[in-house]
């Protein structure tokens, strides 16, 4: 009995007793196991890990702020309290373009170059349709197969929260904790069809359009609401016999900007030509990216965006925990549901079933003070 309960205490990479430890068992990888277990870690280990660049502990944490359980609620907002001091200090980057111009492909290179001058690359992606097509945008383990295993990047696939604010608040939070992470340039994936365009404008300081040659704007799907946006286009897959086409597209586009109205940073988007693969013209967009930033540091806008951003988030962090308390509440439900049919059959408007309704939700906070 004894023996067997002894045996079970023993871990892997323990040996028998009387033996000494082989020196090729490095203690804190035994410590580090324990640290990883599937069992719940504390946000203080978590915290700590972060700072440390732990990747593991960054996965964990970004898995924490992800969680939608009641539960996980207080650790999330503690350890989000934690790392808010140490954000920041990255550029933080936003590419878009519609399925196949070439995304995945141009992130994995130009990260790469950056990793090879020095910086910390992280990519996450902002993929609403994620719950429904089970992570169309880096869920694919086989995308960014060079990028994923350096280990001075991270990639991150989308948030399924199912409503965009959701998977935008979460990835906001998820680029919180890997600047603290110390990861200096962060690359947002988002699928240029429309949606999530807006909310990516509201986490990054660029915004990069990545476009083909030769195919109408209305067939690449992307509105004209998203150039607007572009910090930089980018005509990609400029080689072989191709070159000539995207250079000409880039001249059109370079044309069609001037008409847009001037963007509030005083910058003046321009339009380049790449090769994702063959890793042309990435430095290029890496040298406008720069010149952006310094652009608009000097002028005030870079900080001042981050401010109004700042504020964004604020006012959607009331409106969704409102509109939470709302919605949740058993007494509004139970009303709400009596007026429903008398709404359908023309008895009540609906505007003053509102009013009663909010009227009510009021009343129930007044009286459970
Ligand atoms: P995504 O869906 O936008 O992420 O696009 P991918 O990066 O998955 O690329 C779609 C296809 O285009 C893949 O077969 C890539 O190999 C190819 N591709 C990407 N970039 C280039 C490029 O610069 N030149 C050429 N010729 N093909 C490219």
């Amino acid at each position: 009995m004894t023996r067997k309960k002894d045996n079970k205490k023993k871990s892997a990479l323990n040996v028998q007793r009387g033996i000494d430890q082989p020196s090729h068992i490095n203690p804190s990888l035994s410590k580090g196991k324990s640290r990883f277990k599937k069992d719940k870690i504390s946000v203080e280990t978590i915290y700590e890990g972060i700072i440390d660049g732990d990747r593991t502990l960054l996965s964990r944490g970004i898995t924490l702020i992800e969680s939608i359980l009641r539960t996980d609620e207080h650790d999330a907002h503690e350890l989000m309290k934690l790392c808010l001091p140490h954000s920041g200090k990255s550029v933080r980057i936003g590419i878009t373009g519609v399925p196949g111009v070439g995304k995945s492909t141009f992130i994995e290179t130009l990260g790469l170059n950056l990793i090879e001058q020095g910086r910390k690359v992280a990519v996450l992606a902002i993929d609403p349709s994620s719950k429904i097509s089970k992570g169309s945008i880096l869920g694919d383990k086989t995308r960014m197969e060079d990028l994923s295993v350096n280990h001075k990047a991270y990639i991150r696939p989308s948030a399924s929260l199912g409503t965009l604010g959701g998977v935008a608040r979460a990835t906001r939070e998820a680029l919180v904790l890997c600047e603290a992470a110390g990861f200096d340039v962060i690359l947002i994936e988002t699928v240029g069809v429309g949606q999530s365009e807006t909310a990516v404008s509201q986490i990054v300081d660029f915004f990069l359009l990545l476009m083909l040659a030769g195919g109408g704007d209305e067939l690449q799907g992307i509105k004209r609401g998203i150039m607007e946006m572009a910090d930089l286009i980018v005509i990609n897959k400029a080689d072989g016999d191709n070159i000539k086409k995207a250079e000409i597209a880039a001249q059109n586009y370079r044309n069609a900007l001037h008409l847009f109205p001037i963007l509030q940073n005083g910058w003046n988007p321009d339009v380049v030509t790449t090769s994702a693969i063959k890793n042309i013209g990435i430095d290029n967009v890496w040298k406008k990216i720069s010149e952006y930033v310094k652009h608009t540091k000097s002028n005030g806008f870079f900080d001042s965006n981050r401010r109004n951003q700042s504020l964004d988030i604020m006012n959607d962090t009331i409106k969704e925990s409102l509109r939470k308390s709302f919605f949740n509440s058993p007494s509004i439900l139970s009303l709400m549901d009596s007026y429903k049919k008398q709404i359908l059959d023309d008895e009540l408007n609906p505007y003053d079933v509102a009013e009663e309704l909010i009227d009510k939700f009021y009343k129930d906070i007044e009286e459970n003070k």
